[in-house]
């Protein structure tokens, strides 16, 4: 079962974390939220589809994801103890079907016969029309232009799984544009509807509802280092776009006297424009139905982004990550995407796994801190997917003889 932590009882009733999150949407989409709250509270008391959820965890996605002890890079950092949890080796090569399995059964449970999502990376896209398929709904996937040509196989994996992909032209062709854009279809036919949002981001009860799907993840973990090192470790590190991931690790230890890390892209500087960087540099505001951090213009207009990982390319984040950054239960701190790279290369190289370039930002960070310790500190990575997606571009950008 997924069980709220008792200390930590956020969102409130309203779907706020503090002064973040909430339901900023026109009006007449406030019932079809209500439909999908009542639907998942109902949902996650219900033991019939939680062991629906679970089984397809454990025989589908093949869960639990192992907790990888990296000796070579701990010894080559020459500091702390350094583990990946794998999520790279879930079905799809992420942990996005974490939650698009949960988002497609309570699609199924609500009566409803389409799947419909914006993507970024096609990292989502991929696992929601995965999710689509194994559950038996229709998929519709909007996606940026630029990242469609950007991240071309996760396109035709997307039309392969039998998904419709919507070519997104507008603004600036990314992350943010397809969500506009679905958000815009979904205004139109949400009768027959569930949006599969790709993150802890959007109006409440998404960020909660994704959060507690991710929460696996932490839970899973706990027991793991608790098998391998008999204690809890001292620090937990992830990369940061929505937040979905970071939370999924962070959710099972928020009680507990364990440092937490996320890392935003600094992308190519920290020029309005050159990075994706949310809570460190943006400020407060309302984006895609909640009210966050966010790289905003004077008028409170979303600021282009940019990172060498599509998938941290956003201009906001999800609202419990905010309220973490004003409350320093969580430091948020940037990689640039030279660093990624690097990061990227080390691994590969070290340890023979090709992480995806938004887990090198996690791994850049983890660079930086492991030899600051000692070899009695442990540190886990959430290593949040796989870089197949990202070789032909890493090999372009790196100049690299192939
Ligand atoms: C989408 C994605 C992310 C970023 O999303 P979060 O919601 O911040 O986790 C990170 N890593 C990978 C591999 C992704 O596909």
């Amino acid at each position: 079962m997924i069980q709220k932590k008792s200390n930590n009882k956020l969102p409130d009733k309203k779907g706020y974390y503090g002064q973040y999150g909430g339901q900023l949407v026109p009006p007449e989409l406030i019932p079809a939220l209500n439909e999908v709250t009542e639907a998942y509270e109902s949902a996650r008391n219900d033991s019939v589809f939680m062991e629906e959820y679970q089984s397809l965890l454990r025989d589908y996605v093949g869960r639990p994801s192992p907790l990888f002890f990296a000796k070579n890079l701990s010894k080559q950092l020459g500091g702390a103890k350094i583990y990946f949890k794998r999520e790279d080796l879930n079905h799809t090569g992420a942990h996005k079907i974490n939650h698009t399995l949960g988002e497609a059964l309570l699609a199924k449970r609500l009566g409803k016969k389409r799947l419909l999502a914006e993507t970024g990376a096609g990292q989502h896209g991929v696992a929601l029309a995965t999710a689509a398929s194994i559950v038996g709904l229709k998929c519709e996937i909007h996606m940026g232009a630029i990242d469609m040509a950007k991240q071309h196989p996760n396109v035709v994996r997307m039309k392969m799984l039998g998904a419709k992909v919507v070519k997104v032209e507008s603004g600036g062709r990314c992350l943010k544009d397809a969500v506009d854009s679905a958000f815009g279809e979904y205004m139109q036919d949400h009768k027959n509807t569930f949006f599969g949002i790709g993150s802890v981001v959007g109006p409440h009860p998404y960020p909660m509802m994704v959060r507690d799907f991710q929460s696996v993840v932490g839970r899973e973990t706990k027991e793991q280092i608790k098998e391998k090192e008999g204690r809890l470790p001292d620090e937990l590190i992830a990369c940061v776009g929505g937040g979905s991931n970071a939370i999924g690790l962070f959710y099972e230890f928020l009680d507990d006297k364990v440092k937490m890390v996320g890392v935003e892209p600094s992308g190519k500087s920290f020029k309005p424009g050159e990075h994706a960087a949310t809570m460190t540099l943006g400020k407060p505001g309302g984006i895609h139905g909640m009210f966050t951090y966010l790289l905003q213009d004077d008028k409170g207009e979303p600021l282009p982004v940019h990172s060498i990982a599509s998938g941290l390319d956003y201009p906001g984040v999800g609202p419990a990550h905010s309220y973490f950054k004003d409350s320093e239960r969580v430091e948020y701190v940037t990689a640039s995407d030279k660093e990624a790279l690097d990061a990227f290369m080390l691994l590969s190289k070290v340890e023979g796994i090709i992480p995806a370039l938004e887990s090198a930002h996690a791994l850049a960070e983890v660079i930086k801190r492991a030899p600051n310790h000692n070899r009695d500190k442990v540190i886990i990575m959430n290593l949040s997917g796989r870089g197949d997606k990202d070789v032909d571009f890493v090999a372009e950008r790196i100049k690299m003889d192939v």
